[in-house]
């Protein structure tokens, strides 16, 4: 049977090259399914009987991403790197190692996938399906069902666990009955997966279109304290609304909004172990911890003054300002709160601060400890002193006074430091 399916000309012209060596090749997995589904866009991968190495032979711009595991990138015609990847069997994970075997036929390569719908092959020249498994009608049946045995597959590797409950959530999945036993009798497993893999998933997670539906499938499965006992939300009707209200080009801001809804009492004071521990990058953690910790501003500073507001702004780091507003404004978008018309009006008026060119610090001030040394302001404390109040007073305004304004309230004495 021949199926249409808008598959890159690159995609194509690869598998030619590879066919007329003498090498079976096909289109699997994620693309495959996303083609089906009608959704374009995925990263193409393909599966070969060729070997890693008569795969570097064949083409002349290569890189070997994961020649363990017999995957080679390929650039296509269109400059994008495809992944093509030697008919296997299954990996069995020694510790940080794989062994991999090779396989010679397509077959038995679609049976080491992990769930039927991403165990679907076609073929970019013949344009034919490959099915064994029946992945099509569980596509337009809306289950997520694993290849052969659940309780074997999820034990075999842990991460599918929550794979399967992202593809449920994102794809709109529902578990079939056996896979969900399966699944739920695995979660014990997670523990044992490197840090790396578990934060690689949830970051998927987290930039996918709705992630509140696999967050909430995790919530069910008892996935989070498995990841980290600080993962464990306290309220169980507390949603991830927050998470989806970010908008999915700020991946940072959506991990942060998962973690201050996920983290729990001891989490939430102190982010930095659980991010640590999950191996996000150092810049990642300041930023996520930052994040976490400003939180959503109190309901008070929609009622206090404008002092009060920008001594607020002041506490949390400049970069990283622009990034407590986008999680403030996810707030107000899904609101519902008593206090949410204060909280958007004090929103309102944090942005206005900021494009107002609004002083965060003494040294963001239009004048310096040298005007003030020329005034005969001594150095030391004092001055440090003198600056913060002219900070201060700054803030009593509603717009940030310029150079001349400032120098003629030290000249006037209007600015002492209590
Ligand atoms: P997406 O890229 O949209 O997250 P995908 O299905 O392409 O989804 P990949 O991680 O790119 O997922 O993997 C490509 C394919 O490799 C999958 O469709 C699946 O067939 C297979 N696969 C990946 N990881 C596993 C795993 N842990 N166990 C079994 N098969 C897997
Ligand atoms: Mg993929």
């Amino acid at each position: 049977m021949s199926v249409q399916l808008e598959a890159p000309a690159a995609v194509a012209e690869l598998t030619r090259k590879l066919e007329e060596a003498g090498f079976e090749t096909w289109a699997v997995g994620g693309a495959v399914r996303d083609a089906l589904r009608g959704q374009g866009k995925a990263d193409w991968d393909l599966a070969t009987r060729a070997r890693p190495e008569e795969v570097r032979r064949l083409f002349r711009r290569t890189v070997p991403i994961g020649i363990d595991h017999g995957t080679v990138g390929v650039f296509g015609r269109d400059g994008v790197l495809y992944e093509v990847t030697t008919f296997r069997r299954d990996v069995l994970p020694m510790g940080r190692k794989a062994i991999v075997s090779f396989s010679e036929t397509l077959e038995e390569d679609l049976a080491r996938r992990d769930f039927t719908i991403n165990a679907i092959a076609w073929h970019p020249l013949r344009r034919e399906i490959r099915d064994p498994f029946a992945g099509r009608r569980d596509l337009e049946q809306g289950l997520l069902k694993a290849v052969g045995t659940p309780s074997e597959r999820f034990r075999e590797d842990y991460l599918r666990v929550l794979r399967g409950l992202r593809f449920a959530g994102a794809l709109d999945l529902e578990v079939e009955a056996a896979t969900w036993e399966g699944l739920e009798a695995a979660v014990d497993g997670i523990e044992g997966l490197s840090p790396e893999r578990v934060r690689d998933e949830l970051s998927k997670v987290v930039a996918g279109p709705r992630p509140s539906a696999a967050l909430g499938l995790y919530r069910r499965a008892g996935v989070f304290p498995r990841i980290d006992p600080a993962l464990d939300p306290e309220d169980p009707g507390e949603s991830f609304a927050l998470v989806d209200a970010v908008p999915s080009h700020r991946p940072l801001v959506r991990l942060s909004a998962f973690f201050l809804m996920a983290l729990n009492g001891e989490g939430r004071r102190d982010p930095d172990p659980v991010l640590t521990r999950l191996r996000f990058s150092n810049a990642e953690v300041r930023r996520i911890s930052t994040l976490v910790a400003a939180g959503v501003p109190p309901s008070s500073l929609a009622d206090g003054g404008p002092v009060e507001r920008r001594r607020w702004m002041a506490a949390i780091e400049r970069p990283f300002l622009r990034d407590v507003i986008r999680l403030w404004v996810a707030s107000c978008r899904i609101g519902g709160t008593s206090h949410e018309l204060g909280s958007r009006r004090a929103l309102g008026a944090v942005r206005g601060d900021l494009s107002g060119g609004i002083p965060l610090s003494p040294r963001e001030l239009p004048v310096g400890g040298a005007d003030l040394m020329a005034m005969g302001v001594p150095g030391g404390p004092v001055m440090g002193e003198l600056l913060n109040a002219l900070l201060e007073a700054a803030w009593a305004r509603p717009r940030p006074p310029d150079r001349t304004t400032m120098l003629g309230w030290i000249r006037n004495g209007v600015v002492i430091p209590d």
